[in-house]
């Protein structure tokens, strides 16, 4: 992996070639779907149940394929382009370089010592070279970067509302080990599999929640999908009383965190990993 700065020159004019849209991975979170559907005209949920898999967390690539025999994303259109390109995800805004933070750090990479669009578009090196910065710029990746850290966010608030229904209601103290063992189940588990156990009416809530903007702000869309989330659970567990009953909330609101982590390229199982920890460091065992 090479870390850049944003002076680093790199020859980042692309060739519009699409050769980064065949046999690639584009992960969408909750607003970068609700964005992209509008740009594709159609509602959240058409636009998931047609063109997402991954439990409705990335792109599906299963058009055409290429000389390589990689298939396009599936908003690829030969001779055209991306059929999204205003409301495409950052992945793609991004590509060929990733974005990744280190104790709240914010670091630009790509993968490997060389540089990634030579592999299949070698013709970069006669285009006009760029630094990383004119290149976010260029890319309009403000919003989904922001966006990107505020559903970080919301994913925390989820886990700790999963941790709360497993230490704070007596339920760790009660001997309980299963609640941790399902955590772990759901981090390891194939998302669509998680999908069925958390069911459609929290995923729906979570992945193309019912939300009317009348801007494409992504923050204010991301706080009132908090507020959302955050209501439906109190709304559904606040008069919970039984153990089992705790059981099946921390369940619920853990498998809604792990999926949002997903949904932005964390890796479920160290993340879930990691919580266990933390929740064994406070006396809950599993
Ligand atoms: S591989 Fe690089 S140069 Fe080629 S289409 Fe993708 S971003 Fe552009
Ligand atoms: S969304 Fe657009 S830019 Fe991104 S991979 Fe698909 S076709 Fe390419």
């Amino acid at each position: 992996m090479t870390k850049l700065n944003l002076d680093s020159i790199l020859p980042l004019t692309c060739t519009r070639i699409g050769t980064c849209c065949h046999g690639n991975q584009v992960l969408v979170n909750p607003w970068e779907l609700y964005f992209i559907s509008k740009e594709k005209k159609m509602t959240s949920k058409q636009f998931r149940d047609l063109y997402c898999d991954l439990g409705g967390t990335r792109l599906k690539f299963n058009g055409d394929k290429d000389k390589w025999g990689k298939k396009a994303c599936s908003q690829y259109i030969d001779n055209f382009g991306c059929s999204v390109h205003l409301g495409r995800p950052l992945a793609c805004r991004l590509f060929p370089l990733g974005r990744q933070i280190q104790n709240s750090e914010v670091n630009y990479i790509h993968e490997g010592d060389s540089f990634p669009c030579l592999d299949g578009c070698s013709e970069v090196l006669n285009l006009p070279k760029l630094s990383v910065g004119e290149y976010l710029e260029g890319q309009l990746t403000k919003a989904h970067e922001a966006a990107q850290d505020a559903y970080l966010e919301v994913m925390q608030n989820l886990a700790d509302i999963g941790f709360e229904f497993l230490l704070d209601s007596g339920l760790a103290e009660s001997g309980d080990i299963k609640t941790l063992q399902m955590w772990r189940v759901m981090s390891i588990e194939e998302p669509e599999l998680l999908v069925k156990r958390i069911g459609s009416e929290w995923m729906n809530c979570l992945l193309i929640p019912e939300i009317k903007m009348k801007t494409n702000k992504p923050i204010s869309f991301i706080e009132k999908h908090n507020e959302l989330l955050q209501l439906k659970i109190q709304d559904r567990f606040s008069t919970i009383q039984t153990m089992q009953g705790f059981h099946e909330a921390s369940i619920v609101v853990m498998g809604l965190a792990i999926h949002l982590a997903r949904s932005m390229g964390a890796n479920p199982k160290s993340l879930t990993e990691h919580w266990i920890e933390t929740a064994k460091g406070f006396g809950a065992k599993g």
